[in-house]
C-alpha cells in the first residue's frame, strides 16, 4: 500500500491474489452447496428441487455512476437485483456467482468495499458466494451478477399465469428510486458546479436508499409460503408498473384495470416529485429500479392478502378485449402504455 494515499494498486497484488483477497471470507452456508469458490466450476446439488437461474450486468457510466454510488451500496444492490428476479418467481436464491471486470483506476481497497457489500448481502439474502470471475477492462467497472435459486416445481410463478377476475397486488411503495436517482442527479450536477456545496439529503432516506440500496423481496415469498399463497402471475418490478404490468397481460393473454388511488407511493416521493415538477403517479407507473413485485392472485386470496400491511390490491385483471387501462381518481381511463400513458382516445 501507498503510505501517503493508502492505496494500494490490483498489480501489486495479481490476480490470484486478488480473489484470495477479496473472497477470503466467504462463507457457504447451504448443504446443497457441494463445492464453492476454489475449482475450476461449482458443483450444487438441488436434488428434487427444480434450479432457477438468472443472471444481471451493472455497467459503470450506464447502471451506475460512481460520483454518487458509494461501492459498498454497489456490491449489495448487484446481489439484491438478481435476487429480485429469483424471488419473483416465487422462488428461493440460494447461491451467486459475481463476475467484475475492472480497471487500474480501481485501488484493493474500493474492490474490497465493493466485496464488504457483496458479503453483506450474501449473509442478508442467505445466499453462498460460489464463484466468478476476475478480469480487466479499459475503463469502467463491470459487475456480472448469476444467481441460482431452487423451488418446488409446482410453486413456480411464471408470468403467463394471470387469468381474468384475479387481484393485481404490489408490494410496497412504487416511483422511490426514480425520485432518490432524480435527487442525486441534481446533487451532482450542483456539486460539478461548486464543489464547495455539500449535498443535502436529510429527510431524503427513503428514496436515495431506494436506488442505491434496493431491497429484494424475499420477505413476501416467505410469506406467500406461510400463508398457502401462490401468485397466479409475477414479475419484479425493474422498469416500472406500467411497463411490467404490460409484460404480465402480454404473457397471459389478458387485459387488465389498475386503480390510481390504489396505487402506493411514499411521502418523501411526492414531495420529491413535486418539487421536481413531476407527478409523483407517472414516477410510479414508469420510474424503474423499485425492485418491489407486482403479482396476481385468484380472487380468494384477498383476505389472505390483506392481512399484509406492505401489500396493495391496485387492481384486477380482465379480458384481452378489455385492454390495459388506468383509472384516475376522478374515474377518467387511460391506456398504459409502456412508456408514458396516453389518453384513452378510442373509446367513451
Ligand atoms: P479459472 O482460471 O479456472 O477460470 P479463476 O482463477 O478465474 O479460475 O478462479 C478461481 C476461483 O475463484 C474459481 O472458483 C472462481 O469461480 C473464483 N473466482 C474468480 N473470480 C472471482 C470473483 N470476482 N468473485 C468470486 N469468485 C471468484
Ligand atoms: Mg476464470
Amino acid at each position: 500500500m501507498n503510505e501517503q494515499s493508502g492505496r494500494t494498486e490490483i498489480s501489486s497484488l495479481g490476480e490470484f491474489k486478488l480473489i484470495d483477497l477479496l473472497t477470503q471470507n466467504t462463507e457457504i452456508k447451504h448443504a446443497a452447496t457441494l463445492k464453492g469458490i476454489g475449482d475450476d466450476a461449482a458443483v450444487v446439488d438441488h436434488s428434487h428441487l427444480v434450479s432457477v437461474i438468472s443472471t444481471d450486468m451493472l455497467v459503470e457510466g450506464v447502471h451506475f455512476d460512481m460520483m454518487y454510488t458509494p461501492l459498498q451500496h454497489l456490491g449489495f444492490k448487484a446481489i439484491a437485483v438478481n435476487v429480485s428476479d429469483i424471488c419473483a418467481m416465487n422462488a428461493t436464491a440460494t447461491q451467486v456467482l459475481v463476475s467484475i471486470a475492472i480497471s487500474n483506476r480501481f485501488s484493493v481497497e474500493a474492490l474490497e468495499a465493493l466485496y464488504e457489500g457483496i458479503h453483506h448481502a450474501c449473509q442478508y439474502f442467505d445466499v453462498d458466494l460460489i464463484g466468478g470471475d476476475t478480469t480487466t477492462s479499459l475503463k469502467g467497472l463491470v459487475i456480472s451478477v448469476t444467481v441460482i435459486g431452487e423451488a418446488n416445481e409446482s410453486d413456480i410463478a411464471y408470468r403467463n399465469g394471470a387469468k381474468p377476475g384475479d387481484l393485481i397486488c404490489v408490494t410496497g411503495d412504487l416511483g422511490a428510486a426514480y425520485c432518490g436517482l432524480q435527487l442525486l442527479e441534481r446533487e451532482k450536477q450542483i456539486y460539478l458546479e461548486n464543489p464547495e456545496i455539500q449535498p443535502d439529503l436529510e429527510n431524503k432516506k427513503h428514496i436515495v436508499g431506494r436506488f442505491l440500496r434496493p431491497e429484494a423481496r424475499k420477505d413476501i415469498i416467505t410469506y406467500f409460503k406461510e400463508h398457502g399463497i401462490k401468485p397466479t402471475s409475477m414479475i419484479d418490478i425493474s422498469d416500472g408498473l406500467s411497463s411490467e404490468i404490460l409484460h404480465i397481460c402480454k404473457q397471459s393473454a389478458c387485459g387488465a384495470i389498475i386503480y390510481e388511488d390504489a396505487i402506493p407511493i411514499h411521502e418523501e416521493t411526492y414531495q420529491q416529485a413535486t418539487k421536481f415538477n413531476i407527478d409523483p403517479l407517472v414516477c410510479a407507473l414508469n420510474g424503474g429500479e423499485d425492485y418491489e413485485l407486482l403479482f396476481t392472485v385468484d380472487e380468494s386470496m384477498g383476505e389472505k392478502i390483506a392481512q399484509h400491511a406492505g401489500i396493495s390490491v391496485i387492481g384486477k385483471i380482465t379480458d384481452k378485449a378489455s385492454g390495459t387501462f388506468l383509472k384516475t381518481r376522478n374515474e377518467n381511463l387511460f391506456k398504459i402504455e409502456a412508456q408514458g400513458w396516453n389518453s384513452f382516445p378510442d373509446q367513451q
